[in-house]
């Protein structure tokens, strides 16, 4: 369904990372995860792209968090301003949860972080009895983006952890290091094997995900993936 709305908040996540805040349409409603076609065409234009809601449904606003590209959709969503309007197509989407898992998994890389971001603010704003591990690489500290949001809410709820690894680590980085592998994910999801999993990334990371969860005995079953493809 199509629905017009119009630019409330512009919030910068990270050096290259930007949330877009709109004002939530009446009547529309959705799931944690799912995405929505934006639309930014004019006459001149035609300019439309899928974005995963980084808001929850329980949040009175309609959140995108885009990383910034340089590319002409990038350029043209940078350009908006309080009070412009837009058009959003949606809801759509199967990567979400409902209140039918109780115990999750997440592998994601950079801006895969976004239906993640959705699906935990859902879960504990709606108190739903599920254990999430989050396993989120990122190459460096900086561009780990909703990172104090995170601490916070695993710091409130003890059915919420995050693991952070960075690829390229400063001197000053404490943490794990390093791109998610089988053995990081043995240590940090012991009980794996009964878990659901939700992948999210570019391509080539959801990819080799998937293979590190299926040589880890992984069910097919229990994989869920979200795909964006020109994330560069
Ligand atoms: C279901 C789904 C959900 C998604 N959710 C998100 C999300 O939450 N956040 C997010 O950031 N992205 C998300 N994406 C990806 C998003 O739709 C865009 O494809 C992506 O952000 C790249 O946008 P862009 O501004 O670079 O696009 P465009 O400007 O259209 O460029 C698209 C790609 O074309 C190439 N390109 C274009 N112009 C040039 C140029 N001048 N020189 C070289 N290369 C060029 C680049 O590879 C570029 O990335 C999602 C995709 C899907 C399918």
């Amino acid at each position: 369904m199509l629905f017009e709305t119009k630019v409330i908040e512009i919030i910068q996540r990270t050096p290259d990372v930007k949330s877009f805040r709109f004002e939530r349409p009446q009547g529309f409603s959705y799931l944690p995860g799912q995405y929505v076609v934006l639309d930014l065409s004019d006459k001149s234009i035609q300019m439309k792209k899928p974005f995963t809601l980084s808001s929850s449904p329980t949040e009175d606003f309609l959140e995108i968090t885009k990383k910034l590209t340089g590319h002409p959709f990038s350029n043209a969503l940078t350009e908006l301003k309080s009070g412009d309007r837009v058009v959003i197509n949606g809801p759509y989407g199967k990567f979400t949860i409902q209140e039918e898992y109780n115990n999750i998994g997440m592998l994601s890389g950079g801006i895969g972080i976004t239906p993640l971001r959705s699906i935990i603010k859902y879960s504990i704003d709606k108190k739903i009895s599920c254990n999430i591990i989050l396993i989120y690489s990122n190459r460096y500290e900086t561009d780990i983006a909703f990172k104090d949001e995170l601490e916070l809410i695993q710091k409130e709820n003890p059915n919420i952890k995050v693991i952070d690894t960075i690829t390229k680590p400063e001197l000053t980085w404490k943490g794990t290091t390093g791109r998610i592998n089988a053995e990081m994910i043995q240590r940090y999801i012991p009980d794996y094997r009964k878990r659901i999993f939700f992948t999210c990334g570019p391509m080539e990371m959801v990819n080799s995900m998937v293979s590190l969860l299926k040589k880890l005995e992984v069910p097919e079953e229990q994989i869920k993936r979200e795909i964006f493809p020109s994330d560069k």
